[in-house]
């Protein structure tokens, strides 16, 4: 079904993320006819181009990012047509009034700020001033919101001069996820699930975000962030939100943020030996973290596993441990529920018992998994297998359920929908960084130094043993 007529301004239209994201996602959702026919995409950046120029950046875009069967020249034609562009300067006045009589004002009118926080301001004051945005605007901002509690608060204060909440979609692209979703869905739709979703019988929940690649070219960047910065407090923290939050009322947005906010406000400060950080060594072509670094001595960390206690009744005395991590040796985003054993096994220690798991998988493979313990074929005995009952998504649901959507082109449609239940709210970034601060601070005081780990394997030995020590392993990376 298509969405409603739209004007979606992207400023930083000419950018890594407009080129290999947004706007393949849009033509995507193009493709799948839920573009009306009249709305208009506006490229707004630096770069002094006109239609003609962005069309054939764009074109180009299409052909690196978006797969081979999915690319029908009629259908990019098309879709480029309805693609505009205008030069602008985001710290001056040039290019605005040309912007202005662009943006039509009896459409969804949505402002996509794909560039660094620091144009936030500027971006949002002009908007106003040349009276392109109304109240109804939508503005969508990227990661990483701030790098602390105080930059974050700024970054909300300069939004909130000029834009109520309501109209602010701040984009944590895991919760685009069609498994991140479908979570919620197994738990609340699910009479299985929920009553037995908390400390008596869940022994512990693992998340892990496990990366192949370096920091590569980003290295400058990423120096002054961290996977702390960069991974926990926005990504795996949603995680672990929707996976501990209690039941909303229902699925409308503050509803469901009031819960994720609740959560975030429920967890323990980390004690220094419940964190591992890691940093990669250099691989056989001395491909290193430090290679990229542009300081020979740098600290931040490239890995990072941890043990978050949650202070509510649901879940005192179940950890959720997180790890994230780059130039591990796979490639896999996933939540798994270990669920406690059985009180007392009737068929007694050598039969064998083995405790369900359920194991949400974000990638590869979105879908979901549950091990189940069931009587190993055969005359030889009571003797106990686990196996696992498998929703790959492609699998159940064929062709339809293979062809799931990039988190982008989801976010994208909920923007021009205005549908905020899977932006973050400004409360919850906020406390977000509130909690991670005082850890940051920690390390940075005591000046503890990540440990290092080799490439292509799962992290530091010392991560092991956070789990070893409470008689708990983490799950393969592979
Ligand atoms: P980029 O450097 O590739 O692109 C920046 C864009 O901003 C360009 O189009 C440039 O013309 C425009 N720009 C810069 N200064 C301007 C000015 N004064 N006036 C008008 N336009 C100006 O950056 P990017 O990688 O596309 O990232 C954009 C934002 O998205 C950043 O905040 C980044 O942290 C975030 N982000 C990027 C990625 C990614 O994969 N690239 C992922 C997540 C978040």
């Amino acid at each position: 079904i298509p969405v409603e007529s739209f004007d979606l301004v992207i400023f930083g239209g000419t950018g890594d993320l407009a080129r290999r994201k947004v706007l393949p996602g849009l033509y995507r959702r193009f493709l799948a006819g839920q573009m009306p026919e009249d709305a208009r995409i506006i490229g707004a950046a630096r770069s002094d181009l006109d239609d003609t120029g962005f069309r054939d950046m764009i074109r180009e875009a299409i052909d690196e990012f978006v797969s081979d069967d999915k690319r029908d020249p009629k259908v990019i034609d098309a879709f480029l047509a309805q693609l505009h562009y205008t030069p602008i300067d985001a710290k001056g006045e040039d290019g605005w009034d040309t912007l202005a009589k662009l943006v039509r004002k009896d459409v969804v009118q949505a402002f996509y700020f794909s560039v660094g926080p620091s144009l936030f301001g500027d971006l949002a004051t002009r908007l106003h001033k040349h009276k392109i945005a109304n109240a109804e605007s939508r503005i969508v901002v990227e990661k990483p919101f701030g790098r602390d509690l105080e930059s974050a608060k700024a970054l909300n204060a300069v939004l909130a001069d000029s834009f109520d909440e309501h109209q602010i979609y701040r984009i944590d692209h895991y919760l685009g996820k069609e498994t991140v979703q479908n979570l919620m869905v197994v738990r609340f739709a699910n009479m299985l699930f929920e009553p037995i979703w908390n400390a008596q019988y869940i022994d512990h929940v693992q998340i892990t975000v496990a990366e192949t690649v370096g920091v590569g070219g980003r290295g400058g960047y990423y120096d002054k962030s961290g996977a702390m910065r960069d991974m926990i407090q926005n990504h795996l923290m949603q995680l672990l939100c929707l996976t501990a939050m209690e039941p909303p009322s229902d699925f409308e947005p503050d509803a469901v943020r009031d819960e994720k906010l609740k959560v975030i406000r429920a967890l323990d400060p980390v004690k220094p030996d419940s964190i591992v950080r890691g940093q990669y060594n250099a691989d056989e072509d001395q491909d290193s973290y430090i290679a990229h670094s542009e300081n020979p001595e740098s600290k931040t960390e490239s890995y990072i596993a941890m043990k978050v206690d949650i202070s509510n009744w649901r879940w005192k005395g179940t950890p959720f441990y997180l790890r994230t991590g780059k130039r591990l040796k796979g490639r896999m985003s996933e939540i798994v529920v270990h669920f406690k054993e059985v009180p007392h096994s009737i068929f007694g220690e050598e039969a064998g018992s083995k405790a369900n798991v359920l194991a949400i998988r974000l990638q590869p493979d979105e879908g979901m998994d549950l091990r189940v313990t069931i009587k190993e074929p055969g005359p030889g005995g009571m003797r106990l297998v686990d196996v696992p009952l498998d929703m790959t998504f492609a699998d159940a649901l064929g062709p339809e359920g293979a062809d799931v959507p990039d988190a982008y082109e989801r976010l994208i449609m909920d923007v021009i929908r205005g549908n905020q239940t899977l932006f973050m709210r400004g409360d919850e970034v906020e406390a977000a960084w509130a909690w991670t601060d005082p850890i940051i601070n920690g390390w940075t005081s005591r000046g503890d130094k990540p440990v290092p780990y080799d490439p292509g394997t799962s992290g530091p030995e010392d991560a092991l043993m956070l789990l070893h020590r409470d008689g708990r392993r983490w799950r393969e990376i592979k």
